[in-house]
């Protein structure tokens, strides 16, 4: 059974794909492959951290998080800046009453299903019974967002994958209770005046990307199972460090991506 303590434990990030695992390996095969195996550890973001305490915050477990992150103080004792940011987000989403509805469901839910034949984990931040299901995400801004693989600026959404993240969570959720329910995203910014939206992924771009994972879910299990090698980006960090000088490259071949 998976529970809070278990849910990213190395048994079960083999067992299982989740939504973040399935991003890293788009990403990058190579350091998705090695962080399953504890060769590589990504360095735990600032963002990440930010993230999670308000995740604490509104699953009503704040005290027992900043017991069990020191990192989150200054020597004085005071919190660091970017985590009074946090608390100044927290402030504003909480005079917000549509925004704190959508928050305050069922939180941190945890179901199993598969997709494509291929074991799925999700850990639903709201989970509302036979209503809805509600993502929480603290951003920097709702500013365009540059992707040097499309060379395109994307929305929030789409550059960090959540049209994926939707996807797998429907359909995981109408696997465990037969019904399928809408997914939205409450997003809080971390700006000075932190902006606020509850935005909804609608279902017709939930089925392009049902058959988007329904490709790519095969191959991720063939390289976690080790039948197939993993492909290097030669961009992200893991791939930096690994990588291995055998040639000189005419400058003008660089790739600037
Ligand atoms: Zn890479």
């Amino acid at each position: 059974m998976l529970s809070e303590e278990n849910y990213f434990s190395k048994d079960n990030n083999f067992k299982y794909c989740g939504s973040s695992q399935i991003k890293s390996f788009m990403q990058c095969e190579s350091k998705a492959l090695a962080e399953l195996k504890g060769e590589w550890i990504e360095e735990p973001s600032k963002a990440l951290l930010e993230g999670s305490y308000l995740d604490a915050a509104l699953s009503g477990t704040l005290n027992e998080f900043k017991e069990n992150h020191p990192e989150l103080f200054k020597k004085d004792g005071t919190l660091k800046a970017e985590f009074l940011q946090a608390e100044v987000a927290l402030e504003r989403i909480k005079k917000d009453e549509m925004f704190m509805k959508y928050v305050n469901g069922d939180n941190q839910k945890i179901m199993t299903g598969q997709i494509a034949g291929i074991p799925i984990k999700i850990k639903i931040d709201s989970y509302h019974k036979d209503k809805a299901l509600v993502d929480f995400k603290y951003i920097a801004d709702f500013k365009y967002q540059y992707n040097p693989i499309t060379n395109q600026r994307e929305n929030f959404v789409t550059r960090w994958g959540y049209d994926f993240q939707a996807t797998i969570y429907q359909k995981i959720v109408e696997q465990n209770t037969g019904k399928r329910l809408p997914f939205f995203i409450a997003a809080v910014t971390k700006e000075k005046q932190p902006d606020l939206a509850l935005l909804s992924i609608p279902d017709e771009v939930i089925d392009i990307k049902l058959s988007e994972l329904e490709q790519i879910l095969p191959h991720i299990q063939q390289l976690k199972e080790g039948k197939v090698e993993p492909t290097r980006c030669e961009h992200c960090d893991y791939c930096k460090a690994t990588k291995k000088l055998t040639k000189i490259i005419d400058y003008r071949d660089l790739d600037l991506v």
